[in-house]
Parts: C-alpha cells; sequence; structure tokens
C-alpha cells in the first residue's frame, strides 16, 4: 500500500499510513510486554511447610487424601480451603512439584513449569503464560492486532476502489492489496475470535482455564464483581510486583530432595553454587533474597486482588 501513495493522494497521503505505523508500534509494544514480563510466577519453596495448620487463612482440610501415606513421611492435605477478603472459601490446592498451596486461581503450567498467579493459559504464540500480571497487556495485544487487521483490511480495499481504471484491472494491478485482503480476511477470524471470547471471558470475570473447566458452571464465581468492575479489573489494573527475584542465584538441581523435604542440600537453602561458596558475600541475603526464602503464605499474599 506505502507503494501506490502518491503526493497528490489526499485520502492515502500520510495520514493512513501512521495509523498503520502507530497501531503496528502499539502491537508489538504489547506483544513485548506480554511475552517478556513475569506472568506472576509463585517462586518454589525448596522444602514443603511444616504442617498445614501453619496458616492462619486455612479454615480446614478440605480433603484427607493426604500426599503420601508411608511412614514419617509428609502429611499434608492435597486440598484446603481459604477464605478471600470477601468471606467467601474456595478451594486451593497443594503443588507438589513447586511444594507450597497455590493461592487462588492459580495453576501449575505443564511446559514453564511453575505455579502461576491467576493462571489464565499458556500461549504458544508469544511463548509465555497468561496469567495476573501480563494478562492487561496480553487483552491488549490480541485486541491491538485485530484493530490492525480490520484497518489494513479496510485501507486495503480502499486502495483497490479508489483506482479509476475499473475493478478487475485495478485488482490485477494491484497484488499486494490483495494479498493483504486475502491474509487478513484469514487472520481477523483466529484473532478476532480469540479476542471476542476474552471480552467474554473478562466480562463474567473467568480466566480460560477456568472456563475450559467449566468450572463456574454449577456455582457462582466468588470473583465476579459485575460486568463494568470486571472490566475496571483488567483495563485498570493494579498489576502486584513480581513475587521473583530474577537476579538472584539460582539454587542447584537437588536430585534427593522428595517431598518430605528428609534429604536436604544446603546449596539451596543460600542458593549459592559451591564453586562462588568461598567469596564473601556479606549482604547478600539482605540485597537479594533468595527464591528458595519466599514461603507461600506467610508473604500475605493479596487473594482478593482478581
Ligand atoms: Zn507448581
Ligand atoms: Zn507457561
Amino acid at each position: 500500500m506505502a507503494l501506490h501513495v502518491k503526493p497528490q493522494d489526499t485520502i492515502f497521503n500520510h495520514q493512513i499510513l501512521l495509523g498503520g505505523l502507530i497501531l503496528t508500534v502499539l502491537d508489538l509494544g504489547f506483544l513485548f510486554l506480554t511475552s517478556f514480563g513475569d506472568p506472576g510466577i509463585i517462586p518454589r519453596n525448596s522444602k514443603p511447610p511444616e504442617s498445614p495448620d501453619d496458616d492462619n487463612d486455612v479454615c480446614k482440610s478440605a480433603s484427607f487424601d493426604w500426599l503420601s501415606g508411608k511412614p514419617g513421611s509428609l502429611r499434608l492435605p492435597r486440598i484446603k480451603e481459604v477464605k478471600l477478603a470477601t468471606g467467601e472459601t474456595v478451594q486451593v490446592k497443594f503443588c507438589e512439584t513447586c511444594l507450597l498451596y497455590r493461592t487462588p486461581r492459580a495453576s501449575h503450567c505443564s511446559i514453564c513449569n511453575n505455579c502461576v498467579q491467576k493462571f489464565d493459559h499458556h500461549c504458544p504464540w508469544v511463548g509465555q503464560c497468561i496469567g495476573e500480571r501480563n494478562y492487561p497487556f496480553f487483552i491488549c495485544f490480541i485486541s491491538s492486532t485485530t484493530t490492525l487487521c480490520i484497518y489494513v483490511f479496510a485501507c486495503s480495499w480502499v486502495n483497490i476502489l479508489r483506482q479509476d481504471c475499473g475493478f478487475w484491472a485495478s485488482v490485477s494491478r494491484d497484488a499486494i492489496s490483495v494479498i493483504l485482503i486475502l491474509y487478513c480476511f484469514i487472520v481477523v477470524w483466529f484473532v478476532g475470535g480469540l479476542t471476542v471470547f476474552h471480552f467474554y471471558l473478562i466480562s463474567t470475570n473467568q480466566t480460560t482455564y477456568e472456563s475450559f473447566r467449566y468450572r463456574y458452571d454449577r456455582k457462582t464465581n466468588p470473583f465476579n464483581k459485575g460486568i463494568l468492575n470486571n472490566f475496571r479489573q483488567v483495563f485498570f489494573p493494579r498489576i502486584p510486583p513480581s513475587l521473583v527475584n530474577f537476579r538472584a542465584w539460582a539454587p542447584e538441581e537437588d536430585e534427593g530432595l522428595s517431598v518430605n523435604g528428609s534429604k536436604h542440600n544446603s546449596d539451596v537453602e543460600t542458593g549459592v553454587p559451591k564453586l562462588l561458596q568461598k567469596i564473601d558475600f556479606d549482604g547478600f541475603e539482605s540485597n537479594s533474597p533468595s527464591i528458595s526464602k519466599n514461603h507461600n503464605f506467610k508473604d500475605k499474599p493479596q487473594f482478593d486482588r482478581a
């Protein structure tokens, strides 16, 4: 389309190109924010909690399906109930990989191998989990992609129809516009459908994960605050700070670490590789908190942020 802009053109003289450029920059910006940010990863524990009653938020054990029945092993219920700020009670599951009780609406992503707050889905197109911290950017990304598709589709049509040499002659002369029309027509069904679906999810305050599991089909959604408030929550979000210190030392893999935490490598505690342990790391602990020091509910996460 840019190839056909002539100085004497009034409609196509830069304004439309500028509009396309702004939409493209916005689209790439939202893609960047979605893809490269922390979706809301919950830091793992290096050992499981001592007892399920450690946490004051626990109302009672909802399940007596213990993690392990072996003598001397950890006895934690797989599911427990926590109270939201609204007073409603929801169930949370214990994650055997991350050794923690997930926050409400969190789930473990099998691809990223992390528990993610308000897990929506893992998006292979952006190569990232979509969770509490990047969902607002994700919805802006797919909305701007849909808008860009419609915009290019419409402008390509105008580009063909404005020529005075007849419709078929214009089509044969302007192959780029024809390709763009076909491309946008196909793409907009996918990305437009996805956008509409996510607007429906926002209006009902559901995640994709919850929707696919029919979680609120038979019971009321405790997170639904009405359409306006649900939209406000996504488009004027209070994005919580990341719980992961990405600049901290990575703990070494401990093959012997079991669910009951019987064998525990000191490297996991400190998060410092053996080779570097002889170096004086005074102040390291205080300046850069280790991932292993983060304990799930002891940090008092805001359950009702959703
Ligand atoms: Zn997990
Ligand atoms: Zn993921």
